[in-house]
């Protein structure tokens, strides 16, 4: 399967939309906090990022999802080719990446030299382009991947953020980006507001899910086994439910799609400033995410959590 951004590229269109990003980019509104600073001359909003793109790193990576990573191994083929960007657009006060998000560890990279990392990714044999938390650098990212089209680039574009995107900045990245995977973080949204500092991040979140569901559909893989297309969603067991776990697989089942691949995840720890907060101050329990797995099989959903 071809990527996206390849007929984009060959019909001139991608030059077009990388001039409407950097036009969001002068009175920024690339995502729902609308900041409305002009990053192009140094102003920086609540992400702090500027019109420099900064990364923390860029490399192979092999803890993601099997369908991104495939069966490879570091001395064999395959990985995610991941690239970390600097900062974020929300404010997780249990940030497992607190580092990079919010004390800005990151160095800063033109859109050529970003461009050379993704050659360099797909050199070793890596599956796809894993842009992780691209939302506050869309403009950037995507001149770096017209640039690397130029250098021979062809393997999928992966958008992995953390879900609280702005529906028409998703409705611009339509035809450039491949697999989508967001986080589908609360449904309740006191909580969203108070771990995350965004009250409206279920509705934010949902209209993107639904933009990106439309323009991909449900993931797609190859006979490898490996993603080409589509959605995969991501979805963090938080303690004392605090998530709202019961709601999200809903929207996802009764609204998305079924066929969802869904990635519950049982990783979450206490760190950064979570242990202020005496209800996220421990690691879900075995029970816990049990019961959130259940209810995605009672809901009907079947992929990408365990049985
Ligand atoms: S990307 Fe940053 S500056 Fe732009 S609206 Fe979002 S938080 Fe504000």
């Amino acid at each position: 399967m071809q990527p996206n951004y390849l007929r984009l590229c060959q019909s001139g269109e991608l030059d077009g939309r990388i001039a409407q990003f950097y036009t969001i980019l002068e009175c920024c509104t690339l995502c729902p906090r609308e900041c409305h600073k002009n990053r192009l001359k140094g102003e920086r909003g609540y992400c702090r990022s500027g019109d420099e793109l900064v990364v923390s790193a860029i490399h192979p990576h092999f803890g993601e999802e099997e369908p991104l990573v495939g069966r490879g191994r570091p001395w064999g083929v395959g990985g995610s080719g991941s690239i970390f960007l600097t900062g974020c657009n929300l404010g997780c006060i249990y940030c497992q990446n607190y580092d990079i998000s919010h004390l800005g560890r990151g160095y800063p990279v033109t859109t050529r030299e970003l461009s050379r990392g993704m050659i360099e990714l797909q050199n070793m044999g890596c599956h796809n382009i894993n842009l992780v938390t691209p939302t506050h650098f869309v403009p950037q990212l995507v001149e770096g991947i017209r640039i690397a089209v130029e250098g021979g680039l062809r393997i999928p574009i992966v958008y992995n953020c953390g879900g609280y995107e702005s529906v028409s900045i998703i409705r611009l990245l339509e035809g450039i980006v491949d697999i989508y995977m967001p986080d589908i973080k609360y449904s309740d949204p006191q909580n969203a507001g108070r771990y995350s500092n965004a009250a409206d991040y279920f509705i934010r979140c949902q209209e993107a899910v639904r933009e990106m569901h439309r323009q991909v559909g449900d993931l797609q893989l190859d006979s490898r086994g490996i993603a080409q297309r589509g959605l995969l969603i991501r979805h963090l067991i938080l303690p004392n439910d605090l998530a709202g776990s019961r709601e999200i697989l809903r929207f996802i089942a009764e609204e998305i799609s079924k066929d969802s691949y869904v990635n519950i995840m049982f990783q979450y720890r206490p760190i950064f400033k979570a242990g202020e907060y005496e209800e996220l101050n421990r690691r879900p329990t075995l029970d816990e995410y049990r019961r959130a797995v259940a209810m995605a099989h009672d809901l009907g959903l079947h992929r990408g959590f365990g049985k």
